[in-house]
């Protein structure tokens, strides 16, 4: 992937965890490696079709110069966050802040750090079959929806489906969306948790009834094998009440581990049944 380099910006601001550092200031150094797809300005030479660094820069000076952190790692998370916010055509942001004057009592070149973000994209699966169904799906995407770490892409129709699981109830109402976000999975996952429990989740029966289910289907094409967490859903290509939703929005997503497409999971499937 092409990138797009800023070396040592210098930014005198007032970041650091003592006080006399929040006072009186001091020399920050910023290094940006911005990773976005520069064919099309290559071609059309054209300021428009690419990030303008001397924007980015000003944005920089701008941030660090109007918040105040104590650790340099909010700053760097912070200031990440904002410019892949910002700019929807980076994909990657590498970023590296250095405090030569870092109060350290040694004699030092700089110290820093260097972190380096992406936006992620991920499936959810959403049901639900307790009261007011649609309602509490729509609270989700709604929920998910005012965060500034994520955003909805797209949101399948909602299909009625039957129970799974033997466990005597009303029906399902499942639905999938896709989602861009700059959390973890570990994070995401308890994102989706809050959100279940602010919808009056209990968790009683596994597979009982329920107000909302959200389940991270695939994220990125990561496979993790966590205890609180597995990626891809173990279950998924089992089920239609997830692919038929699934495939409205990400026909051609392959599972990772099986290789196969959303839409041939889904067909397999139909045809077994
Ligand atoms: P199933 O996972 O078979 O659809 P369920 O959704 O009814 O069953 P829950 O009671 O909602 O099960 O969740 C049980 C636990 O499953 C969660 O607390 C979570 O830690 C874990 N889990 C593992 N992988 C995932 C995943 N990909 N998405 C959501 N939860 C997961
Ligand atoms: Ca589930
Ligand atoms: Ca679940």
């Amino acid at each position: 992937m092409d990138r797009i380099i800023i070396e040592n910006l210098e930014v005198f601001a007032r970041h650091g965890v003592f006080p006399e550092e929040n006072v009186l200031g001091q020399k920050f150094l910023f290094s940006l490696t911005l990773w976005t797809d520069t064919r099309r300005a290559g071609i059309s030479d054209a300021l428009e079709d690419s990030v303008n660094y001397g924007e980015v820069c000003h944005l920089v000076q701008e941030y660090a110069t109007s918040h105040t952190f104590r650790l340099l790692e909010a700053l760097a998370e912070n200031l990440v966050e904002e410019l892949l916010i910002r700019y929807p055509s980076l994909s990657q942001v590498d970023l590296t802040i250095r405090k030569p004057w870092a109060p350290v009592g040694l004699p030092l070149e700089s110290v820093g750090v260097a972190i380096s973000r992406k936006r992620h994209l991920a499936f959810i699966a959403l049901g639900s079959n307790m009261g007011d169904r649609r309602g509490y799906l729509d609270g989700a995407v709604r929920a998910l929806r005012e965060r500034r770490d994520c955003r909805v892409l797209q949101v399948s129709d909602y299909l009625v489906t039957e129970p799974y699981g033997g466990v005597e109830q009303e029906d399902f109402l499942n639905g999938a969306l896709s989602l861009e976000t700059f959390l973890s999975p570990e994070e995401l996952l308890d994102v989706l948790h809050e959100i279940e429990a602010a919808a009056d989740r209990r968790r009683e029966v596994r597979w009982g009834p329920r107000t909302l289910d959200l389940d991270i289907l695939l994220y990125d094409d990561l496979v993790l094998d966590l205890p609180q967490l597995t990626i891809p859903h173990r279950e998924m290509h089992l089920r239609s009440f997830v692919l038929d939703p699934l495939r409205q929005i990400a026909p051609w997503k392959r599972h990772p581990l099986l290789g196969l497409t959303v839409e041939s999971m889904a067909e397999k499937l139909r045809q077994n049944t």
